[in-house]
């Protein structure tokens, strides 16, 4: 199927039964907002600020409400079924990886619901940022894992390629704006999404020793070397598409109470804080060691899959330049 970037808002308006977000620019952070009806989108700006995540996982999310002193309790309305449009591929693996911590030992019905009514519609990435590396770890510019429809860039108009009963359903509703794509359109696509591939500057090392190997390094000098400069500020395992971890909090005002969760990171001195004023990651160097070994090493023994996507988020928002890709050579030098 193809359409034509004309037709984008008509598309939008026929699909708009459900929710659809697409990235919008709020401040200076590009984000996934939802579109007000009638009003058409620009996909072609890079990668969002915040990644998708914040869909499926919101920033803070109630849980439920309670009355102070009664024993009822209301569960949150589930938002419905909600289209996301111009995710890029790595983002999409990231909710794939992120899927197996909601649905490990105990099912997250929040997380799941959100999930199971969210249609992906992934845009390839065509012109790849300056700190991305997809390809090094095991995705890439026009990657479909996770994707129910992927869209292409031609010009004038979109390819899409439906890879799911979801996205043969959503098409299906916009039937009249979209036409058949011919040979020549998908042999595009093909060469575009090959240049895309040569144009990724930066690569992860060999990471098939890492996992193993990361544990015989716990001592080592370079985690004091490579967390020198952190102000753990956490902007890079919250802007981490992978990053999931939450805390729980009740708040109450009089006696309306709710109990909600919130983004919590692993950079956090609090984070690991116990009751009793022991911290077992105490510095900054504990806590760097810690993102990269769940990251690249605790997330594979248990999933099976390394919890980055090489989209460069954390590179490229860090204040102080720290860079995953240079504490990754570092590993793999001193292994
Ligand atoms: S973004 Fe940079 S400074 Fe902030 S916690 Fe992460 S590594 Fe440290
Ligand atoms: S660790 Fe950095 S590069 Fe990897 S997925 Fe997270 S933000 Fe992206």
């Amino acid at each position: 199927m193809k359409i034509n970037k004309d037709k984008l808002a008509d598309f939008i308006a026929a699909i708009s039964e459900q929710t659809v977000y697409a990235p919008q620019k709020r401040g200076e952070a590009l984000v996934f907002a939802p579109v007000a009806k009638g009003s058409n989108v620009n996909l072609a700006a890079a990668n969002t600020t915040i990644p998708p995540k914040s869909v499926v996982f919101p920033q803070t999310e109630t849980l439920l409400r309670f009355e102070l002193g009664k024993t009822d309790l209301e569960a949150p309305v589930q938002e419905g079924k909600a289209v996301m449009l111009g995710v890029r591929p790595c983002d999409a693996r990231a909710m794939v990886i992120v899927d197996n911590v909601f649905s490990w030992d105990v099912d997250d019905p929040y997380y799941l619901q959100k999930r199971a009514d969210l249609t992906l519609v992934g845009l390839a990435c065509l012109e790849p940022c300056v700190n991305c590396f997809c390809s090094s770890v095991g995705g890439g510019p026009a990657s479909k894992e996770g994707l129910d429809v992927l869209m292409t860039d031609l010009g004038d108009g979109y390819l899409l390629e439906v890879l799911t009963e979801k996205g043969q359903t959503l098409c299906q509703s916009a039937e009249g704006l979209l036409e058949e794509s011919v040979k020549e359109d998908k042999d595009a696509a093909e060469k575009l999404h090959a240049a895309a591939v040569n144009k990724i500057t930066r690569q992860a090392p060999d990471t098939g020793p890492i996992p193993a190997g990361l544990p015989r390094l716990w001592e080592d000098p370079l985690w004091a070397e490579v967390s020198e400069s952190c102000l753990g500020c956490g902007i890079c395992t919250y802007l981490c598409p992978t990053c999931h971890c939450f805390d729980i909090q009740d708040e109450s005002e009089g006696c309306d109470s709710r109990r909600c969760r919130t983004w919590d990171s692993c950079m956090f001195p609090e984070y690991t804080l116990h009751a009793s004023g022991h911290n077992p990651r105490p510095t900054r160097r504990e806590r760097t060691r810690n993102r990269i070994n769940h990251k690249y090493s605790y997330f594979v023994d248990k999933f099976n899959v390394i919890a980055c996507v090489g989209c460069g988020r954390c590179i490229n928002l860090c204040p102080v330049n720290i860079d995953i890709l240079n504490i990754l050579s570092k590993v793999g030098e001193a292994l």
